[in-house]
């Protein structure tokens, strides 16, 4: 079965509600056009959620979370939990982000509790895995990725895995305008794929510095399912050339 291509924005910290809606106004109309052959989300900061909820309710354009909790109430100030993004309407979420990681103390154990509270609610996680700088000059991008992978998707069923999308991110690739080589990203998502079962329906997304100039080059390849994009993603209508590109080179 050919996977369904799904291109997703992440906003990061960028947008207060009323950009979020002006970014939607600009967006949907054409973004619907392209929505018969990809899924594409918006995964903004919360405070935008409700808006996009509003927004995007005459559209089949999906929008998401950046990070979630995994219990689903209770004492935790400052938290947001699966269940109440599925509530709301949302999606997606983003679990596991190299800035999490690196900034806010996400661990490969709190991916796996956050990746099974979004599917309990069938929400679909975006489980981000990559390697740094040191790593890849090191020749650990296959040990790290593949750990990754496992700690965070190692309790899952076949089935509930095929649920997940993983976006593939070299650490060094992201926001820093030096994208990966496609034919080395596929290769390492090929290997992520092979590496651990029932990962044949999952999508497996690029991420870091794919664009509207690059984005053909990376949909071209065949294990590449999409993009999870950030700053690429903040104008709607370079996010709407950027799908296109990548839709028509991986046709
Ligand atoms: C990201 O934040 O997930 C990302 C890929 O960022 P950028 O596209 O800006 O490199």
């Amino acid at each position: 079965m050919k996977r369904r291509p799904l291109f997703a924005a992440n906003w990061k910290m960028h947008k207060a509600p009323a950009q979020a809606a002006d970014y939607v106004v600009q967006f949907w109309a054409a973004a619907e056009a392209l929505v018969t052959k990809a899924d594409i989300v918006l995964c903004a900061p919360f405070i935008d959620l409700e808006t996009l909820r509003v927004e995007l309710a005459p559209s089949r354009v999906r929008f998401g979370a950046q990070d979630c909790y995994w219990e689903a109430s209770g004492a935790f100030t400052g938290e947001i939990s699966a269940a109440m993004l599925a509530a709301l309407g949302a999606r997606y979420c983003i679990v596991g982000h190299s800035e999490r990681r690196r900034l806010f103390g996400e661990t490969d154990e709190t991916v796996a509790r956050k990746v099974a509270a979004l599917l309990a609610v069938e929400l679909t996680p975006i489980v981000c895995v990559g390697e740094s700088l040191e790593e890849k000059q090191q020749g650990l991008t296959a040990a790290r990725v593949t750990s990754q992978v496992q700690a965070g998707l190692g309790a899952l069923s076949d089935e509930q895995r095929a649920r997940v999308a993983i976006a593939y991110e070299p650490i060094w690739a992201i926001g820093t305008g030096l994208s990966d080589d496609p034919v080395t990203a596929n290769a390492t998502i090929a290997m992520i794929r092979g590496a651990s079962g029932g990962l044949a329906d999952a999508r497996i997304l690029y991420g870091g510095s794919m664009n509207a100039d690059n984005a053909g080059s990376f949909c071209a390849q065949p294990e590449i399912d999409g993009g999870l994009v950030g700053g690429a993603s903040l104008d709607p209508r370079g996010f709407l050339t950027l799908i296109m590109n990548g839709l028509k080179a991986a046709a």
